[in-house]
């Protein structure tokens, strides 16, 4: 029998090492891995280190999480007082001075209104357990059971959250129209645009043959993050919250991905200066480490003890991380500096915009920025209304930014809609690299993408 002898296979690197085991060992179902196959190893600030030595910007930051960017000075030390001092770990949901420091802290920085009277709820680590506190809650106290959600939310991937956020389950949710620009669902977008969704809305909750479920509440995020980044306009969100109260509909405030300076308040729902029933709050919070609440009117503290229960709340690390966090942003007024940069990246990104058609809008709030892409060569001619989205492109967008050390995440219904979530304590001189990068990339994706299609065969 002939041997053939095979080529040496290429030596292969302990990052490609670790790259090939996780793509054979982990689930179908990871997710930012498959789109950014980097090995971090080492983290400061904006900076992530990739076990190739290789340094990138790190604008995704755990998804909105790391307020002050990876391993901030503040978060370590308190993370390391904790641990020094010899405190219990995991205490369930047991008082402790760690717990009692971060609540303090915590109703601080709550709009006024909510203040030292909210009830808080411990809840499990993630956001989408708090989602699941705070619809159990209002379905208890107000005995009833559907619940009106948006077009495009995102709640999180438990069954209750997933079927506010639009999955297909048993929760009987009425799915409301959520008001945007550029895509607006009346095609006029601007106040009008938040009018007539408004408008829809109250109609139906009045029409007796609407078919809505009598609702216990209704879950809005102030700004969609995963949905695309899409602010709601302030007045429509004070009509959201007349039109509840008229109702005796508990408003809940899913602020998770908004909340702590990141849209340039340091909750969302201050732009429109509403006080919700109920704030949903997680990422940030926990100061890079897991943690979740939901914050509340007393007047809805009336489920029973062990109504919501779980082994994970009290993660006391994450609480003391969390407090830190919450006091810098607070004591450096973080939410204002977001606000700042924020309006400044998102003018230089209508800028290029100008220079590239595949930029089919750039909004956002605070430092929760989209640039949605399009392809402005699809579509019907003739047809107003903005342009089909181009997911292929920006997948090409995200890989190129990526090649040039800049990480960032796709977002929206098509997902393509480029997400900036950088940490409130960018530089300017850091925006600027972020932008730098991010205009190279789009050229070079473009380029890629139009070249490509330019060679396809005649159909
Ligand atoms: N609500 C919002 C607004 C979110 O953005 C997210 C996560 N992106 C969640 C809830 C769910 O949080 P988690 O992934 O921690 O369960």
């Amino acid at each position: 029998m002939a041997v053939t002898k095979s080529a040496p296979a290429a030596p292969t690197t302990a990052h490609e090492g670790i790259l090939r085991r996780q793509s054979m060992r982990e689930s179908a179902a990871r997710t930012y891995a498959r789109s950014l196959p980097i090995v971090p190893v080492r983290a400061r600030g904006l900076t992530i280190e990739g076990a190739d030595g290789r340094r990138y910007l790190d604008c995704l930051s755990g998804a909105g999480t790391l307020a002050l960017g990876h391993n901030h000075p503040v978060v370590l030390e308190a993370i390391k007082k904790v641990i020094d001092s010899g405190a219990p770990l995991h205490v369930l949901d047991l008082a402790t001075p760690v717990k009692d420091a971060f609540t303090t802290e915590l109703f601080e920085t709550l709009p006024r209104q909510f203040g030292d009277q909210a009830r808080i709820q411990f809840c499990g680590p993630a956001g989408t357990d708090a989602v699941e506190a705070a619809l159990k809650l209002v379905r208890t106290a107000t005995g009833r059971s559907g619940i009106l959600a948006f077009t495009g939310a995102y709640h999180g991937m438990t069954a209750g959250a997933l079927a506010v956020s639009g999955g297909a389950t048993d929760v009987r949710v009425t799915r409301l129209p959520y008001p945007q620009d550029y895509r607006c669902p009346f095609g006029v977008g601007g106040e009008r645009g938040g009018e007539l969704a408004a408008r829809w809305t109250e109609n139906l909750l009045d029409d007796p043959k609407g078919g809505v479920v009598p609702p216990a509440g209704m879950i809005l995020e102030p700004v969609q993050g995963e949905g695309g980044v899409i602010p709601g306009p302030d007045d429509w969100v004070r009509r959201m919250r007349e039109i509840t109260a008229d109702r005796s509909i508990p408003l809940i405030a899913d602020e998770v991905q908004t909340g702590v300076g990141r849209t340039g308040a340091f909750w969302a729902v201050e732009h429109s200066g509403i006080v919700p029933d109920v704030m949903v709050l997680s990422k940030a919070i926990g100061g890079s480490l897991p943690l979740a609440v939901i914050v509340y009117r007393p007047e809805l503290d009336v489920w029973e003890p062990g109504a919501h229960a779980g082994t994970f709340r009290g993660n006391q690390l994450a609480m003391a991380a969390g407090a830190a966090t919450l006091a810098y942003v607070r004591e450096n007024r973080l939410a204002e500096r977001a606000a700042d940069l924020g309006t400044r990246i998102i003018g230089r990104l209508r800028q290029l915009a100008g220079q590239h058609p595949g930029i089919g809008d750039v909004r956002g709030r605070g430092l929760m920025i989209g640039v949605e892409i399009v392809d402005p060569e699809a579509g019907d001619a003739g047809v107003p209304g903005p342009a089909p989205a181009a997911p292929v492109l920006a997948s090409a967008v995200q890989r190129e930014c990526l090649a040039r050390g800049l990480i960032v995440e796709l977002g929206g219904r098509h997902s393509s809609v480029v997400r900036l979530l950088p940490p409130l304590t960018l530089t300017d001189e850091q925006a600027e690299a972020v932008l730098d990068r991010l205009a190279d990339a789009l050229a070079a994706a473009e380029r890629t993408v139009y070249r490509r299609h330019e060679t396809r065969p005649p159909l």
